[in-house]
């Protein structure tokens, strides 16, 4: 097996070949610990028959364990500097394709059907710039993409959320937004050591696998994602106060707030942070004939 590109030594060795610099503003953190590698690698399941798509490859360091795991890679690289760089460390394996691209403006559609053509099992696996996971999080579910999940790196308080459950503190709409596609979990917390340079921030890695179906049948998706957004623009207030601020004259129309949340079951002096994404598809439908 060829010698693994994150290690410290092995990482400072490519970066002094190539003079590269870290850019912060693209959040380059590179991993420089085989052993966690292999742990987030070990959570996406990959077999020869899967393919992996990667987002941010940095220097090569996830993106040759998951060419190790997988028939093939496809990873997206935002920053220009780093494609000789990948040229170079990523040699000894044949089965990586790499797209210059930001990962919110490319054609994650097309690249699938072009790149991975056959694979019937795809899964996206990351450790992702962290100024902007949520965008790419969201832009893979809601583009719909023929893909099992993701297994991401990202910051901990954002996995918190993410896979929070109703109840607690850290639950809102982001929560919401990605267990209505997927299965959430918590899978590592990851000490800042790992990386170079060390982040500002802890880290974790979260699985979402993707539901066959969302998680519950509503009228109108955009509608639902209106009303769980506007449960939460003030946590301390009720379901009531903030539907009559998040609904188009909601105010003057109380009565009609009032009618849905008791059509749906729902005691007006809850919080939004109580409700389950069931009751909050079942809110939403009561909810659509009067305000959508
Ligand atoms: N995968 C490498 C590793 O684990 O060592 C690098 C991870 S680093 C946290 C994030 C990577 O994402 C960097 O290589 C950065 O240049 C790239 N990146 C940042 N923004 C991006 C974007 N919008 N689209 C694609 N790649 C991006």
């Amino acid at each position: 097996m060829n010698k693994d590109i994150a290690t410290p030594i092995r990482t400072q060795q490519i970066m002094d070949k190539h003079g590269l610099t870290v850019k912060k503003s693209l959040g380059q953190n590179f991993l420089i610990d085989p052993n966690i590698l292999r742990k987030i690698v070990g959570k996406a399941e990959l077999t020869k028959e899967s393919a992996a798509i990667e987002i941010g490859p940095g220097i090569g360091a996830l993106t040759e364990h998951l060419a190790r795991a997988a028939g093939k890679v496809l990873a997206f690289e935002i920053d220009q500097r780093l494609l000789p760089v990948l040229e170079d460390t990523l040699s000894p394996y044949d089965n990586i394709s790499i797209i210059h691209s930001d990962i919110l403006k490319a054609d994650v559609e097309a690249a699938i059907e072009k790149e991975l053509a056959g694979y019937k099992d795809i899964v996206v696996v990351a450790n992702l710039p962290y100024y902007v996971t949520t965008p790419i999080i969201m832009k893979l579910l809601l583009e719909k993409l023929p893909i099992r999940g993701l297994v991401v790196m990202l910051q901990k308080e954002v996995a918190e959320r993410i896979t929070a459950k109703p109840g607690t503190k850290a639950y809102g709409s982001l929560s919401i937004a990605i267990q209505y596609y997927t299965d959430a979990e918590m899978a590592l917390t990851v000490p800042k050591t790992v990386f170079m340079p060390q982040p500002n921030v802890d880290s974790a890695v979260i699985r979402m696998m993707k539901l066959p179906e969302p998680r519950v049948k509503v009228i109108d998706e955009d509608f639902f994602f209106t009303v769980t957004r506007g449960s939460f623009v003030q946590r301390r207030k009720t379901i009531l106060n903030n539907l009559q601020s998040a609904m188009p004259n909601g105010k003057e129309k109380k009565e009609l707030v009032l009618k849905a949340l008791e059509e749906a079951g729902i005691e007006p002096s809850r919080r939004g942070e109580t409700l389950s994404i069931a009751e909050f598809g079942l809110l939403a439908d009561k909810l659509y004939p009067y305000f959508a």
